[in-house]
């Protein structure tokens, strides 16, 4: 897989530097590769390892209807020759959706579970005693330390912010890893309600110098996970004419509209350098009816 992966390339958003005084990069994960793109690969791969070391033949995971996440697994357990299971949040429909017909595509064999009944997802499991089990959204120790590698490539020492989406908050750790105390790591929460996540993320790096280095936005949610109401879309296609940046609806929309909305209000010292980091995710933009994105 790691042969298969493009080097993330830097984008300069160019228009917002100089309207604001300030640096701006992205780093495109995005495009590293067709199917498994963003964060997702980096998370996954330390667990197929495990998974290989164990000698387990099958993978079972979960997540939603659109989840970048089973999309991710699904290639890359069929790149590695591993069987998977998809255990997936609500009832089956006659029309799948296009991330599950592209799961199923490479072979994930799909389990749909009652909303209710997700929520005890742990006990679901115990009928794959054999299976090598990963989280949803690949959360836990060595997701993180695959986050931790996102920025092997990047000269990161000149940036003294590195800004990223938050679900489980499973990247941020791993970025929080990979930084120096000298370095802010911003975290744009996508879930409603979920302001815990920071003493999550500081609890599972097992390290409370983070807290200074570690600020996370709270109002940026949009109305919640994967709402995405016209004042968001109409933000994307602002950032798609002004930067060429596209994102997608569930986080990086929100993270560049957080990032904007900083900047606006003279959040960043004049001639900070800021790495954004754009954790991909489009594929998820395919549940919008045709027309709505400019891209
Ligand atoms: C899963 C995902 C995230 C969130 O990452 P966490 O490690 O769960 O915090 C952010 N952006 C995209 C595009 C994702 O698919």
């Amino acid at each position: 897989m790691n042969e298969t992966l493009k080097v993330p390339r830097i984008q300069q958003l160019q228009s917002f530097s100089s309207e604001f005084g300030v640096y701006i990069d992205v780093l495109r994960l995005d495009e590293i590769h067709p199917i498994v793109s963003g964060n997702k690969w980096y998370k996954l791969k330390y667990y197929l390892e495990d998974a290989k070391q164990q000698q387990k033949d099958t993978i079972v995971t979960f997540g939603g209807a659109y989840s970048n996440h089973i999309l991710a697994t699904a290639f890359a357990c069929k790149h590695y020759g591993f069987k998977s299971i998809g255990i997936i949040r609500g009832e089956e429909t006659t029309i799948l959706s296009s991330t599950l017909k592209q799961a199923k595509s490479f072979g994930m064999d799909l389990h749909f579970v009652g909303r209710k009944e997700y929520l005890y997802k742990e006990k679901l499991v115990e009928q794959f005693e054999q299976a090598y089990i990963i989280a949803e959204g690949g959360e836990g120790v060595l997701g993180i330390k695959g986050a931790s590698t996102i920025l092997d490539q990047v000269k990161i020492k000149k940036y003294n912010y590195i800004a990223c989406a938050i679900g489980t908050g499973t990247m941020i750790s791993g970025l929080l890893k990979a930084t120096n105390r000298n370095q802010q790591c911003i975290g744009v929460n996508v879930l409603k309600g979920f302001e815990a996540v920071e003493r999550k993320i500081i609890y599972q790096i097992a390290d409370d110098s983070v807290t200074n280095r570690l600020k996370i936005f709270n109002e940026y949610h949009f109305g919640g996970y994967a709402k995405h109401p016209t004042a968001l879309i109409e933000f994307m296609n602002y950032l798609w004419q002004r930067e060429e940046m596209p994102t997608d609806i569930v986080y990086t929309s929100k993270l560049f509209y957080a990032v904007h909305d900083l900047l606006k209000q003279n959040h960043f010292e004049s001639k900070s350098n800021i790495l954004i980091i754009h954790s991909g995710g489009l594929q998820g933009n395919s549940s919008l009816a045709q027309g709505r994105l400019l891209f």
